[in-house]
This record gives C-alpha cells, structure tokens and sequence, in this order.
C-alpha cells in the first residue's frame, strides 16, 4: 500500500482555478509568477545535457528567465527538460519522476534523440521519442540544439503559460498542441521526408 502511494499516478486536484475560470487580471498576475519562477526537473541522459547545462552556466544563463535548475526532486520541479537518449530500459523511471511531479507541469523534448530517438532511432533499446512516455509541451530539434535553441524553447513556454487558462489546460490535456522551435509538424516522421 506505501508504494501505492509513493508512485501513484497523477496528481490531486490543487485548487479551484482546475475547475473554474479565473478573472483575467488575477489570471495575469497567477500566470506571470508561474512563468518566471519554473523549478526545473533535469533529466541529462546524454551529450544534449551538456547543452542544456551550458544554457544555465554565465554566458548564457537561463536563470535570468527565472529558470531555476536542479530542482531537489520532482516534486519541487514544475518543468522537466528531457535531454539526450532515452532507452527502453530508462523510461519507467522517466515516467514514474514525471508523476511525482505536481500539476501544472511542463515538458521540453531537447534534442534529436528525446524527440524521436534520433541517431539511433532504429536501434532496439531506444525509445522513439519521449512523447511516448510523456507529453511534451515543446521540442527542441537538433543534434545537438545549441542553447539558443534551447533559450528559445524556454521564451515560447513561457508566452504559452502567460496566455494559458488552467482550467482549459487540463481538459484539454489529450489534445494539446504542442510548440516545436523553428516551426514544423512533430507529427512528421523522417521517412517521410523526400529524398
Ligand atoms: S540528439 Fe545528438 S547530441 Fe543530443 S543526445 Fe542525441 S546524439 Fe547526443
């Protein structure tokens, strides 16, 4: 039963704006200090993690967003940054830290191997994409994204919490659209591409 508890899936409603429409100015005020205080869940599996650490070090310093790396744990995390391969093998604990975190939560795919496996996306140990495991609010393309990129991603989540309605966030919570940075479809799969 402890253990029931410890992974369960989801999360408790945290409040009344799940359910009812805020105003717009309290709206505005909620959303801007959701936007510019996002604790982030790292989760650095490969070479795109130097990326992403790179984007939170002086020269480009994400931290000046109000991005706040290495949260303690998942549950003091709003944002988790997937960055590099994800394996099959990994992706249970992927899933279950994702879980652990509290409502509302966000996710940026950051580079080629999180947003479809990447170079090795037809090897048999890596998952195609972390979108199958969870879903993803932004992706970031590339091998790896530099951290402009992935500075980028970061802008657009925001302007997306700053515009967002909480209540319509959850009971769209299957057919959210996601942001891709440099446009493009993240339905669009590389076999597709002409030659
Ligand atoms: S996308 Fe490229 S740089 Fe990033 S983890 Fe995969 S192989 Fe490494």
């Amino acid at each position: 039963m402890g253990r029931d508890i410890r992974v369960r899936r989801g999360n408790a409603d945290v409040g009344l704006i799940d359910k009812a429409e805020v105003p717009q100015p309290l709206k505005f005020v909620l959303n801007w200090g959701r936007k510019y205080s996002l604790w982030v869940m790292n989760f650095g599996l490969a070479c795109c993690a130097i990326e992403f650490i790179a984007t939170s070090t002086a020269r480009h310093d994400f931290i000046r967003l109000g991005v706040i790396p290495f949260a303690h744990g998942p549950r003091q995390a709003d944002l988790m940054i997937v960055a590099g391969t994800l394996t099959d093998k990994m992706a249970p604990a992927l899933k279950r830290l994702y879980d652990q975190m509290p409502e509302p939560k966000y996710v940026i795919s950051f580079g080629s191997c999180s947003n479809c496996g990447g170079p090795f996306w037809d090897s048999y140990s890596v998952t195609k994409g972390v979108d199958q495991i969870v879903p993803v609010d932004v992706y970031v393309p590339g091998c790896p994204p530099r951290p402009e990129a992935l500075l980028e991603g970061i802008i657009k989540l925001q302007e997306m919490i700053q515009q967002e309605s909480l209540k319509q966030r959850y009971e769209q919570r299957e057919s959210r659209q996601p942001i891709v940075v440099g446009g493009g479809d993240p339905t669009r799969h590389p076999a597709d591409d002409p030659l």
